[in-house]
């Protein structure tokens, strides 16, 4: 697929795309949302953080929470236990480790317990402004091979250095966020809209799947 046409064809469908997590203000608060939507959707996240982000603003107010006072208040998203003490460990590192600034590098937020590739790539990219790599979660990864930049390819790390060798670095921020709106919405796994589709003239999977 060409990536000019696909490029220009996304910037024309998504002229704003931004993460669907919302209710957030800080870094600390978007790292929180990133830790609660792990297997869960954003709209879930999205009912209760209000509440939670009422009460917690900084690292250092989300690294000193007491696990009792902070397990209710997310008790309605899945592994809320598990999560809850994920929330403040991950605070708690940033606090004693880069002194509550979050740092603007991959390999450093990688080192925060419980953030993985794809959660340092969404902190960066939508928190902090800066796109250092391609967020690869579900979406991404059956889009790409729909679209045959990548072929049968599910490991998240290969596919994000084949899609970092194809897009230009000043569109990995617009490419991430277009296309995890794209598999949410129209490239669905089960039923993929191709007939809604912007790009089914260019995708050798359409009308396919
Ligand atoms: S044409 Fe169909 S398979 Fe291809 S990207 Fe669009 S929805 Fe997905």
């Amino acid at each position: 697929m060409n990536i000019e046409k696909l490029l220009d064809l996304l910037h024309k469908e998504y002229t704003n795309p931004k993460t669907e997590l919302e209710n957030w203000t800080t870094t600390a608060q978007f790292m929180v949302a990133v830790i609660l939507s792990a297997q869960a959707t954003d709209k879930q996240v999205n009912k209760i953080s209000n509440k939670l982000f009422e009460k917690y603003r900084s690292v250092d107010d989300f690294a000193k929470a007491d696990i009792f006072e902070l397990e209710p208040l997310v008790s309605s998203i899945n592994y809320y236990k598990t999560k809850a003490k994920r929330i403040i460990d991950a605070n708690k590192f940033v606090k004693e480790n880069f002194k509550g600034e979050f740092p603007g590098s991959i390999d450093k937020l990688i080192k925060i317990p419980g953030i993985g590739r794809k959660s340092a790539n969404v902190i960066l990219q939508e928190a902090m402004g800066i796109a250092q790599g391609i967020v690869v979660d579900t979406h991404v990864t059956r889009v790409s091979n729909r679209l045959g930049l990548v072929k049968g390819e599910e490991n998240a790390e290969k596919i994000e250095k084949l899609l970092m060798s194809q897009i230009p670095g000043n569109e990995w921020k617009f490419f991430s966020q277009s296309i995890v709106l794209h598999g949410r919405y129209i490239c669905k796994a089960k039923k993929p809209n191709c007939t809604e589709c912007i790009l089914n003239k260019e995708c050798p999977s359409a009308f396919k799947v």
